[in-house]
């Protein structure tokens, strides 16, 4: 049995790496990453500057493994519908082995896929992995999908059994010897016209494996009261990982239940289900990349307003969690949860700008931007998603501040004009005395709190009102 495993950017690992283990428990074996030239123009590449530096180095990281156990990563350029089923002939391959993926245009692409294969009688075979249950088989009594996340969770929690993550294979089957291909080497960040950015987690399963030993042989354990603090390094920061997949989202499940039962392992885990609901939800209804979840926010009369984009955008509306949010994304491709959530509700509520302007920009800047995670946080956060914040629950982002960065020292961290603002003005500078401020290089707030609340309340009454009539 000659099998292709091709690799597509979400499954960046060979631990837990189930294509591979049952093509090499099958015969032999054939590598295959395809890179397509559009996705890395360097016009393309840097749109999404973060993303690219991560995967570049996963795909780096990747390649030695394989060197490794034996065998060899082939990067092949070209569209992989065109390229899969050509080379799957070329080479006599019996199956093509690939993990599913949830968005709308991967399926599309495997849909394609999978008709130019089968009409050379070339199996193409998907796999689980990128969720810890298959979208689409978590259903509610009736037998449709959940539209609200605790009895989702409860019933994942009922479903699951993920059983134990595969090893690492003990080694793979060298690349047949008739194999040939007019392979090319992985891009360098230069050669697509990037800098590297320091400030980056590095990409690559082992880094990712050092991380979650990390994160579960000590900060897990105070995970329930650390993780909404923005000033505390409280979370996994696995999010890179996972959505690359250096990291199975099986392998970081089972590693938190290691760590045996609590409450902080529980929240953990419910973090890893907000992240099945989310792909369980684009899996369901593909059209929200485009489409808010409520449909009466349809139409919703959004403001153009390109100086108050510029403030939220560069971190200078004068918000210090806001502004520390921005500055964090641009510097570290990473934001806090809850800065996200504060930084996403002041874009859509405090500024009223459409929320898919904040989408795009933040899956431009992240590292960990993912189609379906990215759009679920935004459109909870815009409160017209599926199981949102209410549209009429607007974050006080000085309240926000004060609760979970108590001494000012995320803001501080990100916004260094407010290094010398003293604690008790941290959170609304414009509060302290006109000598110290005249020393600081910082904005007064674009948008009042109770201005811009009550003008979202009527905004949002009004659209929705008329929606009913
Ligand atoms: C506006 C907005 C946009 C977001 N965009 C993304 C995105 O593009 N990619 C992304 O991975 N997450 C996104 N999130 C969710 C969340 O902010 C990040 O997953 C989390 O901050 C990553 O940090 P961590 O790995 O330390 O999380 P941890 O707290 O350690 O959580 C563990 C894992 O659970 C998942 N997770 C945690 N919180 C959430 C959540 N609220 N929703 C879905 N999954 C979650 C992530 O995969 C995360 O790595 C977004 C949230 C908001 C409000």
């Amino acid at each position: 049995m000659r099998s292709i495993v091709w690799f597509r950017g979400k499954d960046l690992r060979v631990a837990d790496h189930e294509p591979l283990a049952v093509a090499a428990a099958a015969g032999e074996v054939i590598p295959l990453f395809v890179l397509d030239p559009w996705f890395f123009q360097p016009e393309r590449a840097q749109a999404l500057p973060h993303r690219m530096q991560f995967l570049l180095e996963s795909l780096g990281a990747l390649e030695a493994s394989l060197a490794r156990l034996g065998s060899r990563l082939l990067v092949v350029p070209g569209r992989s519908v065109e390229v899969v089923p050509r080379l799957a002939a070329h080479w006599r391959a019996d199956q093509v082995l690939a993990h599913r993926w949830v968005e709308p245009f991967g399926r599309e692409r495997d849909r394609r896929v999978d008709e130019g294969l089968a009409r050379q009688g070339i199996a193409f075979r998907l796999f689980e992995g990128e969720t810890l249950l298959p979208p689409g088989s978590v259903r509610n009594g009736q037998g449709t999908m959940f539209r609200v996340f605790t009895p989702f969770s409860r019933a994942c929690r009922m479903r699951l059994d993920p059983g134990p993550a595969r090893p690492v294979p003990g080694g793979l089957p060298p690349l047949p010897g008739d194999i040939e291909a007019a392979t090319v080497a992985v891009p360098t960040l230069q050669e697509l016209g990037l800098p590297l950015n320091p400030g980056l987690q590095s990409g690559g399963e082992g880094a990712a494996q050092a991380r979650l030993k990390a994160f579960v042989g000590g900060p897990i354990k105070a995970y329930e009261p650390d993780r909404d603090r923005m000033d505390r390094p409280g979370t996994s920061r696995l999010s890179a990982d996972l959505k690359f997949g250096t990291l199975s989202v099986r392998t970081v499940w089972q590693a938190a239940a290691a760590v045996g039962p609590g409450e902080s392992v529980q929240r953990y885990h419910d973090e890893l289900l907000w992240r099945e609901f989310s792909h369980h939800l684009l899996w369901e209804w593909p059209d929200l990349l485009s489409k808010s979840f409520r449909p009466e926010f349809e139409g919703f009369p959004w403001r153009e307003d390109e100086r108050a984009w510029q403030a939220w955008t560069e971190g200078r509306t004068g918000y210090p969690v806001v502004d520390a949010a921005a500055r964090q994304l641009l510097a570290e491709g990473f934001v806090h949860n809850r800065a996200r959530m504060v930084a996403a509700s002041f874009l859509a509520k405090h500024l009223l700008l459409d929320y898919r302007r904040g989408e795009a920009h933040y899956l431009r800047w992240l590292t960990d931007g993912d189609w379906a995670q990215n759009n679920a946080g935004w459109q909870w956060s815009a409160g017209c998603g599926c199981d949102a914040q209410p549209w009429f629950r607007i974050f006080n982002p000085v309240a926000q501040g004060l609760k979970f960065d108590p001494e000012g020292a995320y803001v501080k961290r990100w916004v260094p004009e407010l290094a010398s603002c003293p604690t008790a003005f941290i959170h609304e500078p414009w509060k302290a005395p006109k000598a110290l401020r005249a020393g600081w290089d910082y904005p007064v707030p674009v948008v009042d709190h109770a201005v811009a609340r009550a003008r979202f309340l009527a905004t949002a009454k009004g659209h929705l009102r008329r929606g009913k009539a």
